[in-house]
């Protein structure tokens, strides 16, 4: 994760206007509700902001998980207790006992399990209701337009910069809201990349990946175990949000916390017109970016 210094040395000046989260994602027909979901779902039937429009909306809905470990294990619990209808899970990993202190999607008798099969069993019982489909791969180049092109929504949870920045440049081509979170030591941040919908792509901020060991991992330099939990559920609420078209949308503005001060921070980002990504002078045509 970059340092703050960094962060406010390529941030734009303020814009104007926040995002609203309204209308970005349009569906044609709404599924209904059976009974069983209507019970499930009662808390939020009978909030104004979700109501039954907004839980088909929920179901309707298709959201992709990139990485099944810290982040992706609160994104995954809530989004699929809170009824979207569709998860997607990328990862290939096999759980550890060093995974523990942090995924809690996984448990000590999944130790040696592939981390999909682990997450998919749980996630099942959370909730039945919902569709979870798993992709045991590395995301590539070659795969990951083919992985994305089928989901609303994706979601970054990746603990390294190469599939962080595919992550960016795939959901970029595709028109597709990337909700982003990043974890090291005490401090996260969380953003949401939408040049589609007005705002900045992750290489907006950072237009090329730090050099390889320029930045440590968490594997290299820690994590507070629910450091995770803070930051991924951050994701969870802005990927909800944007299903809805309710609230305030964290497009064009970069969260950041840090859990040893207990302070949230707010920069507002905009959109950089020369950005090799999403810039005006881009030719989008073809995806040799990737
Ligand atoms: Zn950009």
């Amino acid at each position: 994760m970059a340092k703050d210094s960094e962060v406010l040395g390529s941030v734009q000046a303020m814009v104007t206007d926040a995002h609203p989260a309204a209308s970005l994602l349009q569906h044609a027909a709404l599924p209904d509700l059976n009974k069983e979901e209507i019970a499930r779902y009662s808390r939020h039937l009978i909030m104004p902001e979700v109501g039954m429009t907004g839980q088909r909306k929920l179901k309707a809905a298709s959201v992709l998980l990139i990485g099944a470990g810290g982040l992706g294990s609160p994104l995954g619990l809530y989004l699929t207790a809170a009824g979207v209808g569709r998860i997607g899970l990328v990862d290939f990993d096999v759980v550890d006992y060093s995974n523990l202190q942090r995924q809690v999607i996984h448990g000590t008798k999944d130790v040696g399990r592939p981390k999909l099969q682990s997450a998919k069993d749980r996630l099942m019982d959370v909730n039945p209701f919902v569709q979870i489909d798993t992709y045991e791969t590395t995301l590539r180049s070659d795969n990951a337009l083919e992985l994305f092109e089928d989901y609303d929504i994706i979601i970054d949870g990746t603990d390294n910069f190469p599939t962080r920045y595919l992550t960016n440049d795939a959901s970029v081509l595709l028109g597709k809201p990337n909700v982003y979170g990043s974890i090291f030591r005490f401090e996260g941040q969380a953003s949401v990349f939408f040049p589609r919908g007005g705002g900045p792509c992750y290489r907006c901020l950072y237009p090329d990946p730090p050099p390889p060991g320029l930045v440590p991992s968490c594997a290299e330099g820690g994590v507070l175990g629910i450091l995770p939990g803070i930051v991924g559920l951050i994701q969870a609420a802005e990927a909800v949000k944007l299903i809805l078209g309710e609230g305030e949308s964290l497009i064009g503005r970069l969260l950041l916390f840090n859990a040893l001060q207990m302070r949230f921070r707010e920069l507002k980002l905009r959109r950089d017109p020369t950005c090799p990504l999403c810039g005006e002078k881009t030719d989008h045509s073809g995806t040799d970016r990737l």
